[in-house]
């Protein structure tokens, strides 16, 4: 059985007093933990503050990015061992916007999701679509590209760490309709990626979330699909409002 989970991306909005301000608004109303799984990405200055308004409330804090390194000689970044020391859970990695505006390619993110994993700290792969012919033991299967790029290197035991967003490029950010039908289509196309590359028992634990103008009114329609474990918000995630009436649907 997955658990499904609600994450929200915050991008470069908000800042400390606003984020923590929204933590100490939602804290007591979340679902049951162990039911749900609600996490949020703030920008890095609020992590530490985020996680300690958080308390024992069960709520996720997610890194938005993260080095591929522990710490060192990198100005600029977020070292894993910071997040780490900070008690911070997730982070997100290769998201569209740090492909287009920042220029990441799939070997900076394979890195980085390399050293998350390693770390103990488990990355959300973010994927857009991206499908291809790929001849597999022989067979020829569709598969994502940038998915088995992203995750070259990871074994059998590392995948089971790993949660993979798929967020197709005409939805995110876009106030386009989401498509449950076709968030569906993308999740399965996925697993069905993970079951070519490792195994069907390996593909049926894995959490695949859809991110794309997910909000309120279309949350549980997308959610109800077989193999959409969950999803990243992002626009509909800033309003307290709106992201409560998202999580307490659970
Ligand atoms: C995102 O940027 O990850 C995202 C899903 O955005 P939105 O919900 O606003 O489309």
């Amino acid at each position: 059985m997955r658990k499904p989970f609600i994450a929200a991306n915050w991008k470069m909005h908000k800042n400390v007093q606003e984020s923590v301000d929204f933590v100490k608004a939602i804290k007591d109303k979340l679902p049951d933990p162990q039911k749900v799984e609600v996490g949020i990405a703030p920008q890095s200055i609020a992590l530490h503050s985020m996680k300690q308004a958080a308390g024992k409330s069960g709520l996720k804090i997610i890194a938005q990015n993260c080095a591929a390194e522990y710490s060192g000689p990198y100005t600029g970044e977020i070292s894993l061992r910071g997040l780490r020391d900070s008690g911070i859970d997730y982070a997100m990695l290769g998201h569209i916007e740090r492909r287009r505006l920042f220029n990441e390619n799939n070997k900076a993110v394979n890195k980085k999701v390399l050293a998350a994993v390693q770390m103990g700290v488990t990355p959300i792969i973010c994927t857009d679509e991206e499908m291809v012919q790929k001849e597999i033991n022989g067979e020829i299967h569709y598969v994502f590209s940038q998915l088995m790029s992203v995750l070259h290197g990871i074994s059998m035991d590392q995948i089971k760490n790993v949660v993979i967003s798929y967020e197709p490029t005409w939805a995110v950010g876009a106030g386009q309709h989401a498509n449950p039908t076709m968030a569906e289509e993308g999740c399965r196309q996925i697993r069905r990626t993970i079951a070519d590359v490792y195994t069907y028992e390996i593909a049926d634990k894995i959490r695949i979330l859809y991110g794309g103008s997910v909000n309120p009114a279309n949350i549980k329609k997308i959610m109800g699909k077989p193999d959409v474990d969950g999803v990243l918000i992002g626009r509909a995630s800033l309003d307290v409002d709106s992201f409560l009436q998202m999580v307490q649907h659970f």
